[in-house]
């Protein structure tokens, strides 16, 4: 069965990226920009009485043990008792980590989160025998069981996508000594991120004003955004040039993952690595292909990009060196939470008149927890796993425009996740990863709209449109030149050829020449760049970053159809919101309105794409003018 902690882990992922920002006294806080974690439980002393109940209720499940093939009844039995179990627990653990991110150093609270492993360990333990013995009941007689007991019905989708893995489950023989050999699987990635994170020497590089700095990987992040071109080429140059030194070593750890993946694909019946990643999310491998198969069509856009930045920064010629410096100036302006959240209000109002008054309520009655203080956790994320109470969104407000932009996006995950568990049991209620982007970045291409239809200064359009058309630069074009990079080199461990240090930068090389159009002179690369792979943890992640590509592209494209008032697009989007986990993620998408599977939801991002260049050059021409 599937694990329900995936959408919060991606939210921290992407917190991650964000900057720190400045505390307040939680004290000065009113209520109303604070959790109320008693719509959980109402005390912590009743959290660890439901623990013990959980405890005790989880020594139960031993009776099922061997009965869910027996019966329809005993089968919906079990189901029901395994999903309370299941229910239980997420909400426990929802309790413990919201109140420990609010306050890291509470120790109490710490304690809380740190029983929740161990808990959920020994509760998926005592579950281990649920899947194979509900493999082990022939298709046959799921089917009938499934006709007589109506009740089943709620867990079609979950039965559906245990039995789906049929064809990959092994001998109870074979799938020990696959067990077994999974305490080998992390080698690879634990000796990247050891060697990546903290054992490899770091060169140190003299920055114009005389600065001497050390390049580890923050600094690296930092300084290549420099305003200041010489110092980003050296920034550049020093770190790449120092991650190229060790690419022999970076390249055996990657051939050890892509080695692993191929090993586990073919041991488990699968005719690719790739085919064997996207089975557990139930993914077509078309949707993959498709990506870059239409990002590669849609490269003289990039290509369109990158010449408009250069034209922005005024520089002779573009290098890969460039793509991070700023080329629109951060407005200014600054908003209070009630003007961000009237905003977040407004951008969202094509989603109908109950989508906005529900959102409304949720910020009326405390589903925000808004301000940073000292100790709480960083970044904002959006949580829902305590089933039927409400979302809780954690922000870290410090009145920019980009908070505005992330309240709007947890927004869309609370709204998805609200509308969910609304109308989906709790089986089924958790959308899956590949869905979970969609309703986040849908709601900021909401509010970049609204801003630009509402604001008449051409400084302030241009930085709206300049973080659009940046973000699908990013997420769309960048994110797939990693998921091109990532199949073509399993491709090579699948066709038996060693992965090298040297033929990981041959790999590189050709894509980014590609994707960055050095033939065309668009972009000038150093060569030190080609071992920009080295950098990426992402490839330890078993084909993981293509979803941020394709969540993109799919809220571009639905964003789009919703604002141009395209019949249906509402209805559609809004149906999807509610189904949770309820069908193959792709099936979900398609109710939405977008098939992931076609050329269309390209075409449309790329249109939206060019006419916000089309919009900026406009702009950079009017101001150009008035200069003169
Ligand atoms: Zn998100």
């Amino acid at each position: 069965m599937k694990n329900t902690a995936r959408t919060v882990m991606l939210a921290a992922i992407l917190s991650a990226l964000l900057v720190p920002a400045l505390a307040v006294d939680p004290a000065k806080v009113p209520d109303r920009y604070k959790w109320d974690l008693t719509a959980i439980y109402p005390s912590d002393a009743a959290w660890k009485q439901a623990k013990r109940n959980l405890e005790a209720k989880s020594a139960e499940l031993e009776k099922y043990k061997g009965t869910l093939g027996l019966s329809a009844t005993k089968l919906k039995a079990g189901l029901d008792f395994i999903f309370s179990l299941r229910e239980e627990l997420a909400r426990l653990d929802a309790y413990a980590m919201q109140k420990s991110d609010l306050d890291v150093g509470n120790a109490d609270a710490l304690a809380m989160r740190q029983a929740m492993g161990p808990m959920g360990s020994d509760l998926s333990g005592k579950m281990a025998w649920v899947d194979p013995e509900i493999l082990a009941i022939p298709d046959e007689k799921i089917a009938a069981f499934l006709k007589e007991e109506p009740g089943l019905a709620m867990y079609k989708p979950v039965l559906d996508d245990i039995l789906r893995m049929k064809a990959h489950t092994l001998s109870p023989a074979e799938e020990k000594l696959l067990a077994d050999a999974s305490l080998m699987y992390d080698t690879p990635e634990s000796v990247y991120t050891l060697f990546s994170d903290a054992e490899i020497p770091r060169p140190s590089v003299v920055l114009s004003n005389g600065e001497t700095v050390r390049l580890d990987a923050s600094a690296y992040t930092n300084y290549r955004a420099s305003s200041n071109r010489w110092d980003r080429e050296h920034v550049f140059s020093a770190f790449f040039g120092n991650l190229d030194q060790f690419r022999g070593t970076f390249g055996a750890m990657l051939n050890g993952e892509c080695k692993k993946d191929w090993f586990n694909a073919k041991a488990r019946h699968y005719d690719s690595c790739l085919a064997s990643a996207l089975d557990g999310p139930n993914i077509p491998v078309a949707v993959y292909e498709n990506l870059i198969k239409n990002v590669r069509k849609n490269l003289p856009t990039l290509h369109r990009y990158l010449k408009l930045r250069q034209r922005m920064m005024g520089l002779p010629e573009l290098r890969y060196s460039d793509l991070y410096a700023s080329v629109v100036k951060e407005v200014d302006a600054t908003y209070t939470p009630e003007q961000a959240m009237d905003l977040t209000l407004k951008a969202v109002a094509p989603l109908g008149d109950d989508y906005v008054k529900t959102l409304r309520d949720g910020f009326n009655n405390r589903w925000v927890d808004l301000y940073p203080y000292p100790g709480k956790h960083s970044g904002a994320y959006s949580n829902c796993a305590a089933y039927g109470v409400h979302p809780f969104m954690l922000l870290n407000f410090n009145g920019t425009y980009e908070d505005v932009s992330t309240l709007a996006h947890e927004a869309g995950h609370s709204m998805h996740s609200f509308y969910s568990n609304g109308t989906q049991p709790f089986a089924t209620c958790d959308y899956t990863t590949f869905v979970a982007e969609v309703a986040s970045t849908f709601n900021e291409n909401l509010l970049n709209d609204y801003m630009l239809k509402h604001t008449n200064d051409d400084a302030m359009k241009l930085f709206l449109l300049g973080s659009y058309v940046d973000g699908l630069r990013q997420t769309l074009f960048r994110q797939t030149q990693f998921a091109e990079f990532e199949l073509k080199i399993h491709e090579l461990t699948e066709k038996g050829e060693p992965l090298t240090g040297d033929r990981l930068n041959e790999v590189y090389k050709g894509i980014l020449e590609d994707y960055y159009g050095a033939k065309e002179g668009v972009t000038v690369i150093d060569p030190v760049c080609y071992s920009e792979w080295a950098y990426i943890p992402h490839f330890y992640y078993n084909f993981y970053v293509f979803t941020y590509a394709t969540s993109l592209t799919a809220s571009t494209a639905l964003s789009q159809m919703v604002l141009e008032g395209k019949p249906g697009a509402v209805q559609n989007y809004r149906k999807f919101l509610t189904l949770g986990d309820s069908m193959p993620p792709i099936d979900e998408l398609k109710i939405a309105g977008v098939d992931m599977t076609t050329d269309a939801p390209f075409d449309i991002t790329m249109k939206a794409m060019n006419r916000a260049m089309d919009q900026m050059e406009a702009l950079l021409d009017k101001m150009q003018k008035e200069k003169k």
